[in-house]
């Protein structure tokens, strides 16, 4: 059920709600929605109206580019695109959270400076590779390996179901650095170009998520 409940929130939240209300009614309605899911298009111009109002910069400091603000506000937002095109609202929750949360807990100051205000103004899409053919749910049996070489690492291994990753410019990309320790640690987060030679991405035909599409990365 669509709730007009305002569940506690502030003035401010609640404001935000309703401007992101109407504009899911004025941009993102059903037949922009079929459109997508049928001819497998990426809601990217939605997207980039989304940056113009200010919303991928949400969660993200003021001081990297973005508007401040906190997970009940980036929640406000995500539930609100999800009643448009549920594709949206994973292509805004792959910025804010993957990308730019990532960035903010484990990121150097020098990549939260260079990536932040980018993925604020929507210049920038991220992805998250996890999941792998044989490490769904127990994210810890991850195989993909990431070995030091000199200066750089050297990453082998097969991700799945992995979303828009074509679409990205970076994804975090999870990694085993370390296999002599227990399976939940020695794990460790690359921020990689898709793009790179030597990485394949095959685009899955699956019953859902057509617009942004699931991929295999190799
Ligand atoms: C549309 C779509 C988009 C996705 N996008 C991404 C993405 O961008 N990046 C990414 O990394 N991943 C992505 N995923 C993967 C998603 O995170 C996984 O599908 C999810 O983690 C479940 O893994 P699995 O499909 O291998 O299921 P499984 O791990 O095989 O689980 C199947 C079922 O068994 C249950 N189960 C598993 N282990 C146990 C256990 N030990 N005890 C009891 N029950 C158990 C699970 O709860 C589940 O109900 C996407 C998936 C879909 C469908």
């Amino acid at each position: 059920m669509r709730s007009g409940a305002d569940f506690g929130f502030t003035e401010e939240q609640l404001m935000l709600r309703d401007s992101v209300r109407r504009f899911v009614k004025q941009n993102v309605g059903d037949a922009y929605a079929r459109k997508c899911d049928k001819e497998q298009i990426a809601p990217l111009d939605a997207f980039d109206k989304i940056a113009e109002m200010g919303w991928l910069g949400i969660g993200i400091p003021e001081e990297y580019g973005g508007v401040g603000l906190g997970f009940v506000e980036l929640g406000i937002v995500m539930e609100e695109l999800s009643y448009g095109l549920l594709e949206l609202a994973v292509l805004h929750y792959r910025a804010t959270v993957h990308g730019a949360q990532s960035l903010l807990t484990y990121g150097s100051e020098e990549q939260r400076r260079k990536y932040l205000p980018l993925i604020a103004t929507g210049k920038f899409k991220s992805s998250m590779s996890l999941t792998e053919p044989n490490a769904g749910s127990d994210a810890a049996g991850i195989q993909t390996r990431a070995v030091q070489d000199g200066d750089h690492f050297i990453i082998n291994g097969s991700k799945i179901f992995n979303s828009q990753v074509d679409l990205a410019t970076r994804t975090v990309l999870v990694t085993r650095t370390d296999p002599n320790v227990p399976q939940h640690k020695g794990i460790s987060l690359f921020f990689v170009d898709p793009h790179s030679p030597g990485v394949t991405i095959q685009r899955l035909d699956t019953l859902c998520f057509r617009s942004v599409g699931t991929n295999r990365v190799t």
